[in-house]
């Protein structure tokens, strides 16, 4: 999954773990796992996830490595948070082939600068993440665009790209992400050789439940 923060990941992520059965593993919640333990690995990264910047390389690929060891041979996996930067998803498109596993598809929930800052202002109020100020949220948003919307092209040459728009109710995006993933589950399935494009569904809003009178 690839989208800028307040976009919905850790609730889309959780949808298609589910519907699948399958694990998600999100990098965010990981790292944060380790500071609230004070792991090493949590007092050398906790600076970073407090100024919203990228944690190095090297921590969140170990830490994808090892979550991703035990799932050789499954039925697959959601990441959530990774990759962040070109490079990151080089280093994982690597892993991946190390242990013959591949992405079959690449999901970007696209969600406006507006709507992002007002949801994540709002998680400010009630969850208290030490990131989720509005300097630092700014920070994260202005990153994403830097490094990490980038990548989207890439997996879009691929054809595994498929994008949806978020802006929209938790259970509408859910449902529109479900329908697409179904649908491409079949052309996954016919095997690594089948024709693939990219999928932009963002202008699909009202088909997918969009309440009337809103655009
Ligand atoms: P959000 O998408 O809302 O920023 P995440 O939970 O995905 O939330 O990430 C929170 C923080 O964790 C990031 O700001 C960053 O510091 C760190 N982080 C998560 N994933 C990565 C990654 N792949 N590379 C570097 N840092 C990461």
């Amino acid at each position: 999954m690839i989208a800028p923060p307040g976009a919905g990941k850790g609730t889309q992520g959780t949808v298609i773990a589910e519907h699948f059965d399958i694990p998600h593993i999100a990098t965010g919640d990981l790292l944060r796992d380790h500071v609230a333990r004070r792991t090493e690995v949590g007092q050398a990264v906790q600076g970073y996830l407090d100024r919203g910047e990228l944690v190095p390389d090297e921590v969140v690929l170990q830490m994808v490595r090892a979550a991703l060891e035990p799932l050789q041979g499954g039925a697959g996996w959601v990441l959530d948070g990774v990759p962040r930067t070109m490079q990151q998803a080089r280093a994982l498109y690597e892993i991946a082939v190390e242990m013959d596993m591949t992405a079959d598809v690449a999901l970007h929930l696209q969600v406006e600068d507006a709507e992002l800052v007002r949801r994540l202002l709002a998680r400010a109020r009630q969850t208290g993440r030490s990131d989720d100020t509005e300097d630092v949220i700014r920070h994260r948003l202005a990153l994403y665009y830097d490094v990490t919307h980038p990548i989207l092209e890439w997996y879009g040459e691929r054809g595994i790209l498929v994008s949806v728009d978020a802006n929209r109710p938790a259970d509408a995006v859910g449902r529109q992400i479900l329908t697409a993933l179904e649908v491409l589950r079949q052309v996954v399935d016919r095997g690594p050789d089948a024709e693939r494009r990219a999928v932009d569904l963002t202008s699909l809003g009202a088909a997918f439940g969009r309440p009337s009178g809103q655009s």
